[in-house]
């Protein structure tokens, strides 16, 4: 008789209650239940995969309007369609992915008070309470703090090697920066 398979080593991090799938409506329970699934690949974030795992999401990308990154909206009953501009580079896809899925898991009964379809990041100046906490959302999701903060010293502060590092866009990067009031040289 074969031996059973080895179960995986067991894991690190402290079990928490409500890491289901529709529940990751802080970024540390996003962090964590990504830790747990193993989307984070050295600390590039499979926002896809995370997308992907949720039953109740769809993602398509497919070319939009100009001028628009992504929308997110109800297909039936709790299910939910995030499209993504496939025109735009890979990593303000990321983004753009990021965002909706922050909106889905904090705003999905409130929906109708979003534009179907955004422009996301690339604003001026974001003055809108829902938009200010995704964008806030994303890039703690895609730059999880610990991990930004100690590449931030590794690569003193370069912003195009954090940028690859994280796969993605150098103004995301330097949004993140920001919202962690980190500031200097580089970022
Ligand atoms: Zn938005």
């Amino acid at each position: 008789m074969r031996k059973a398979p080895k179960r995986p080593v067991a894991n690190t991090i402290p079990a928490l209650p409500d890491l289901e799938v529709d529940a990751l409506d802080t970024t540390e329970r996003v962090v964590q239940y990504c830790i747990r699934h193993n989307l984070i690949d050295g600390v590039e974030v499979d926002i896809e995969r995370l997308i992907e795992l949720n039953p109740n999401l769809t993602l398509r990308r497919k070319p939009l309007a100009d001028g628009i990154d992504a929308y997110i909206r109800e297909t039936s009953p709790s299910r939910y369609e995030i499209g993504v501009n496939s025109n735009h580079s890979r990593t303000r896809q990321k983004f753009s992915m990021a965002h909706e899925f922050a909106h889905y898991q904090l705003h999905r009964d409130n929906l109708d008070g979003l534009e179907l379809g955004e422009r996301i990041l690339h604003r001026s100046d974001e003055r809108n309470h829902l938009e200010y906490q995704a964008n806030a959302f994303a890039a703690a999701l895609l730059m999880p703090e610990d991990i930004f903060r100690t590449e931030v010293r590794r690569t003193q502060g370069d912003i195009s090697a954090l940028a690859e590092r994280f796969g993605v866009s150098q103004l995301a990067l330097r949004y993140r920066a920001k919202t962690l009031g980190l500031r200097g040289h580089g970022v």
